[in-house]
């Protein structure tokens, strides 16, 4: 960072030192030029004034020199003088188009470029009374002789210029990085002394810390909960495999400790996989292939899988809404988890007698899914618990019918993660009733691009 953040400081001064020079080479240019030409406006006009006093046109000769040159020419175009050439040799200059202009309006004048690119000849012509036409012209310097000449020495400052400027911006950006580093590592020490541009950007920084070190702590708090979890069944397996190690167990009881250990073993394996399926949901970016998935087909084929399960509970389970697909487009096993895990629930929260409602249909054009119960109900505190990882209201009862207290989380990772939204409405004693709403097939796709895009532009 501090590296990128030196070379724009660098470049930034480089650009503003070019501006800089650009500039002032323009207006040099332009102001020597001017110069030029009124001084040669001023010698036309005091000519003009002192004409009447002259005894003949080689009069005006002290007037010229090397760079100027005077040249009167009557009415007809010929040339009476001229002061660098005899005027008899020189072409009738009627059709010039300052001495044209002069004899038109009284005055006239014009450039004319020369053989070399660093000047150019100017006229300047004034009618006179007589109706002759006074005329002087010149090579006027352009500033580009000048910047020529002092090329060399100009690139030589260019470039300790560039060297200062790359060496101060290396300072300057140092000096900002570790100001920022102090910033954030000494908050409180700094903030009264901080300037009060910079309160926003350290407010920031200081929010962005603490969710930081909430994440963290959270991070912590799972890890714990998951060696907790994983540790309880271990533990009941590894007693049971040491009695029937030892030989304590009757020949007839043997059997049931095998169950115990295969159950155990089975809530490990089912804990893993959620714990598995969680970290995947917690990685940023895609969620895999996104397909249009069959919401109701995904409910008959859930209520099939768990009819044994209900049964084993004495709950009912209906499928109810439309009967018609309504898609959704998304990660098809993810979606499968959501209503497989609320219907589960459903079963596992329930009562003997009991039923389970599954309901497709949609909302608007967005695809919609809600699961009902008339089981034991969930308490208004607790229905903002019931999505954390871990939270279970009735640990024993969530245990004993397999439960790992995550169900919930994966259900709205998943939903969230498809832009979704669940909600919950229920009491104790139920009925309960679930609903996620997805975005429609349309909209999921325009974020969906849009998302790919951001990406694309990061890159
Ligand atoms: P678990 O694996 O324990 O079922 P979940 O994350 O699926 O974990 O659910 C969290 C808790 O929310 C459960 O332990 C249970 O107390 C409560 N819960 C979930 N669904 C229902 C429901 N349909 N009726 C009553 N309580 C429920």
């Amino acid at each position: 960072m501090e590296k990128k953040i030196g070379q724009r400081v660098f470049l930034m001064g480089v650009f503003s030192l070019l501006l800089t020079t650009a500039l002032l080479v323009g207006l040099f240019h332009s102001s020597l030029e001017e110069r030029g030409k009124r001084e040669v406006q001023q010698l036309t006009r005091v000519l003009a004034e002192v004409y009447p006093w002259l005894n003949e046109p080689s009069d005006l000769q002290p007037f010229a020199d090397n760079t100027k040159r005077i040249t009167l020419i009557d009415e007809n175009g010929k040339v009476l003088y001229d002061s660098k050439s005899p005027s008899s040799r020189l072409e009738n200059h009627a059709e010039r188009e300052e001495v044209v202009e002069a004899m038109e309006t009284g005055r006239g004048d014009s450039a004319r470029t020369s053989s070399t690119l660093h000047t150019y000849s100017y006229y300047y012509a004034l009618r006179l009374s007589d109706g002759c036409v006074l005329r002087v012209g010149a090579e006027i310097e352009s500033f580009l002789a000048d910047f020529q000449n002092s090329l060399p020495s100009m690139v030589v400052v260019l470039v300790l210029i560039l060297v200062i400027s790359a060496l101060v911006s290396r300072f300057l950006t140092k000096s900002v990085v570790s100001q920022m580093e102090k910033m954030i590592w000494h908050m409180d020490e700094v903030n009264d002394r901080l300037p009060k541009e910079m309160l926003p950007l350290a407010q920031a920084i200081r929010s962005y810390q603490e969710k930081k070190e909430e994440g963290e702590k959270w991070r912590q708090q799972f890890t714990a909960n998951v060696t907790h979890e994983l540790k309880t069944p271990l533990t009941s397996i590894s007693g049971y495999a040491e009695m029937l190690k030892s030989g304590m167990v009757q020949p007839e009881d043997i059997k049931t400790f095998a169950g115990k250990i295969h159950k155990e073993t089975g809530r490990l394996i089912t804990l893993i996989n959620d714990i598995l399926e969680l970290s995947r949901l917690d990685e940023p970016g895609n969620i895999g292939p996104m397909e249009p998935v069959d919401l109701t087909r995904l409910a008959r084929d859930t209520a099939e899988m768990l009819s044994m399960k209900a049964e084993q509970f004495q709950v009912q389970i209906h499928l109810t809404g439309s009967t018609e697909s309504v898609y959704v487009l998304g990660n098809k096993t993810m979606l499968e988890e959501v209503v497989y895990n609320l219907c589960d629930n459903a079963i596992r929260y329930n009562l003997p007698g009991g039923y389970v409602q599954i309901e497709t249909f949609l909302t608007g054009n967005r695809p919609t899914l809600v699961v009902k119960d008339n089981g034991i109900g969930i308490s208004l505190e607790d229905q903002e618990r019931i999505f954390e990882r871990f939270y279970r209201v009735d640990k024993s009862r969530s245990k004993d019918t397999g439960g790992t207290g995550l169900g919930l989380a994966i259900v709205k990772h998943v939903v969230m993660r498809h832009n979704g939204r669940i909600s919950v409405e229920s009491k104790i004693g139920g009925p309960t009733r679930i609903q996620v709403i997805f975005p429609s097939v349309e909209e999921q796709r325009k974020t969906q691009q849009a998302a790919q895009q951001k990406e694309g532009n990061a890159e």
